[in-house]
């Protein structure tokens, strides 16, 4: 039989996974030599033996995946190259390193199918054990305090490994070759159960588990410490211990997060189809958004106001032994915080933060080092879209096609912040960090950006950020003294994330459905259509101004766009109607005046504030208590079957398309009066949002030729309107873009900020 030698190159997201190890086994039952080493692009193999068995290897090398969940092969080349004689073995060389560490540094993944099976194995040495985990599995970014990705390195480093342990981390055969977080009852993390003052009140492992469930079933409130921070649980379907949680956690009406048993229980409570199921149960292990299904046994307050569940599975194997008892259905399991500071992932800081909400806490002594919330999908047009990314995704690099090089800091924007950072063509999207607003998460922010930053080893000298004056984000990045300083304008970046996630890089028509976002003129931009690339946008079209009464509460109270919409369009509003938004006559005329007299009044294209006129003109209340919540209660009752429209005009003022919306405004109003169901004004209204995109996206495609259409901005979290604007763009004919990896909201803005920067400055 004749021999061969082949070099191998596999690109893609294929280090720190255990892939080294697993192309070592490979290659032993194939009888060939050769080494395998990881460089800065992937891992390098050279292999030589007879002619079939590199053959075999090579197909069991392109199926990998099935059994390295993590492995994502983006290219595999191979060569034929000369014979080595004298080759005996095949090795695990050392890796080769020119500073590109990212690759090395994965997601927390969720616990994996064997460590599952022999963690309900009694006669495994790891039975029970709350930390069992694998090269497949387990803590990463959660608990790793520099590079390389070694023992010593995380949180790990305090736990020597017993025997047992050892030889499984040393066998290049096992399962948990080099997996760093390897541990078992002997040598590793312990669980315990603790009072709100911390005192001890169970620390046999098994009973820590029973107590916990038994508390859990009476109705309490449990501090669970998780994979990245602390959850508040308790059982989702008694109403009182959820009316409890919420009233303490000092949480309004925003809907909780739950976990249940199995996909099974998930079922009797909500729509779970294929695509759900995958997602669900996948290694990243997030929060879905479902479809109710009603009635249901979920305790009415833990998600009012919205037709959807937040349901994840357990991840990590103290959740499996939680839900091992049969006992609970579902659980909810929202962040462990006071309102909207960050996630607590510090004994102490739960002890002194969460004591007087939890009445027991589950803990453990494995450090988080970085906490992490976890992330939320939900499905659009059949696809997984991040709503909030953070567990099993971050750090995750994006990897540009462009082989340029770069090293950028992008900061982000001051809602749903996230960073990014920018390592040669590898784009690195921090983890979700929060709302600016609140002091301890600008603290937070700062710690997060130099634990990245020294995590990746990245000196940026080019910063980007949002141009909006008066962003936090903003003022830090202007005070770094740096090479480089761009300011991006929001909209612009909303598109440009989505251009980044798909690796795409040409003038597209942009379509963003926002909050706000600071525009070239000053105003409060939030409906637009711009002509983008990842180097310039031109503004083809907007929403037509419309004037707000401002202030911060201009995003709370509904009325303040009300009364400007009824301004610019003339409106007349029944005063029962006004009375039930804003019941406070003086206020509203305070409000018309503040406009008239031009005080502390901007004007805006804000589609978020369109919306909000638009719920409390539907009678769904008046005010925004968490983000969105307006909007999102006009969302979850529009009548899906109806497709008419309101009427709008598109006209063109100096150049510009302008959407103009008095028509359909004085036919809600009509509507209203005339008693029409809430649902269908509801839905009448989301498919006019929809048209009137489809409108300018067509308009701009007659003048431009451009047939690409990018969606973006946080009203697009509202599925139906997304849903509804993609059918239709299609429909059309274009190509259409949409956020999937990041977020169509604020969490998506680093991204697309780092990405003009590389482009702008010639580097990406
Ligand atoms: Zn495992
Ligand atoms: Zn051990
Ligand atoms: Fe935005």
């Amino acid at each position: 039989m004749r021999k061969i030698r082949k070099k191998i190159t596999v690109q893609g997201q294929v280090q720190g996974i255990g892939f080294r190890p697993f192309v070592y086994t490979l290659a032993a039952e194939l009888n060939l030599t050769g080494f395998v080493y990881n460089y800065t692009q992937g891992v390098i193999i050279e292999i030589q033996g007879q002619k079939t068995s590199v053959e075999k290897f090579i197909v069991q090398l392109k199926n990998a995946h099935k059994e390295k969940p993590l492995l994502k092969i983006t290219a595999l080349d191979f060569t034929d190259i000369e014979l080595v004689s004298g080759e005996k073995t095949f090795e695990i060389k050392q890796s080769e390193s020119d500073g590109i560490v990212s690759a090395e540094v994965t997601a927390d993944i969720a616990t994996c199918k064997d460590c599952f099976a022999e963690m309900f194995d009694k006669n495994d040495f790891r039975y029970h054990y709350p930390f069992i985990n694998c090269t497949n599995c387990g803590p990463r970014y959660s608990i790793i305090k520099s590079i390389p990705y070694d023992r010593p390195n995380t949180t790990m480093s305090v736990f020597s490994m017993c025997g047992k342990c050892s030889r499984q981390y040393e066998n290049a055969e096992d399962r948990r070759f080099h997996a760093q977080p390897v541990a078992c009852p002997v040598c590793g993390p312990k669980i315990k159960l603790c009072d709100n003052k911390g005192k001890e009140i169970e620390t046999d492992s098994d009973k820590v588990i029973s107590e916990t469930v038994r508390l859990l079933r009476e109705g309490k409130i449990v501090a669970i410490k998780g994979l990245g921070g602390f959850h508040l649980a308790c059982d989702a379907e008694n109403e009182q211990a959820v009316k409890t949680l919420r009233s303490r956690k000092m949480r309004d009406a925003k809907p909780f997060a739950m976990m249940a048993a199995d996909i099974e229980k998930i079922r009797q409570f909500a729509v779970v189809d294929k695509k759900a199921e995958e997602i669900l149960r996948s290694i990243e292990a997030p929060i879905v958004l479902l479809p109710k299904k009603e009635p249901n046994t979920i305790a009415p307050s833990a998600a009012e106001g919205v037709n959807t569940f937040g349901f994840m599975l357990p991840y990590t194997p103290l959740h499996h032994l939680i839900f091992s008892e049969g006992k609970l259905n579902a659980l909810i399991m929202t962040s462990g915080n006071i309102s909207d500071e960050p996630l607590i992932c510090k004994d102490d800081e739960a002890l002194e933060k969460l004591g007087s909400i939890a009445e027991a806490f589950l803990m453990h002594d494995r450090v988080i080092y970085r906490q992490v919330d976890d992330s939320i999908i939900h499905i659009i047009k059949n696809e997984p879209v991040l709503l909030r990314r953070s567990r099993g995704f971050v750090p995750q690099a994006f990897v540009s096609k462009s082989s340029a090089w770069a090293d950028i800091f992008a900061v982000g924007a001051d809602l749903k912040n996230t960073f990014c950072f920018v390592k040669k063509n590898r784009y690195i999207v921090s983890e979700h960090i929060g709302d600016m607003a609140d002091a301890s998460v600008y603290k937070h922010w700062l710690n997060s950006i130099g634990h990245l930053k020294k995590l990746l080893e990245a000196e940026p000298f080019i910063i980007a950020c949002d141009m909006h004056p008066g962003y936090l984000s903003s003022q830090y990045a202007r005070k770094l003294k740096k090479d480089r300083l761009i300011e991006v304008q929001h909209h612009w970046a909303h598109i440009a994330s989505v251009l980044a996630e798909h690796n795409r890089d040409e003038k597209v028509i942009g379509l963003v459905a926002d909050g706000t976002g600071y525009g070239t003129d000053g105003t409060i931009w939030g409906c637009e259509c711009l002509i983008a690339s990842l180097d310039d946008f031109q503004r083809f079209g907007h929403l037509s101004y419309y004037p707000l009464a401002g202030g911060d509460s201009a995003a709370t109270e509904a009325i303040r766009p009300v009364i400007g919409l009824m301004k610019k369009y003339e409106l007349s509003i029944p005063g029962s109607i006004l009375d039930e938004i804003e019941p406070d006559r003086e206020k509203r005329i305070a409000a018309a005046e503040q406009i008239e007299k031009n005080i502390n009044t901007i004007k805006t294209s804000s589609l978020g504030r369109l919306f909000d006129a638009v719920s409390a003109l539907c009678g769904l209340g008046s005010r925004n208590n968490f983000e969105a919540q307006l909007p999102m209660a006009l969302e979850a009752i529009a009548d899906k079957r109806t497709t008419e429209c309101y009427p709008f005009e598109l006209k063109n003022e100096k150049g510009t398309a302008m959407v103009e919306i008095g028509d359909m405004l004085k036919a809600i109003a009509a509507d209203r009066i005339g008693k029409v169901d809430k649902t269908v004004i509801s839905a009448k209204f989301h498919n006019t949002v929809a048209a009137f995109f489809l409108s300018l996206a067509k308009r701009a495609r007659d003048k431009t030729g451009i047939n690409t259409a990018a969606i973006s901005g946080g009203v697009f979290c509202n599925r139906f309107l997304s849903g509804r604007l993609i059918e239709l763009l299609q429909n059309d004919g274009f190509e259409v873009l949409f956020n999937r990896y990041v977020p169509a909201n604020d969490g998506g803005i680093s991204l697309g900020q780092a990405a003009i920067a590389a482009k702008i400055t010639g580097k990406g």
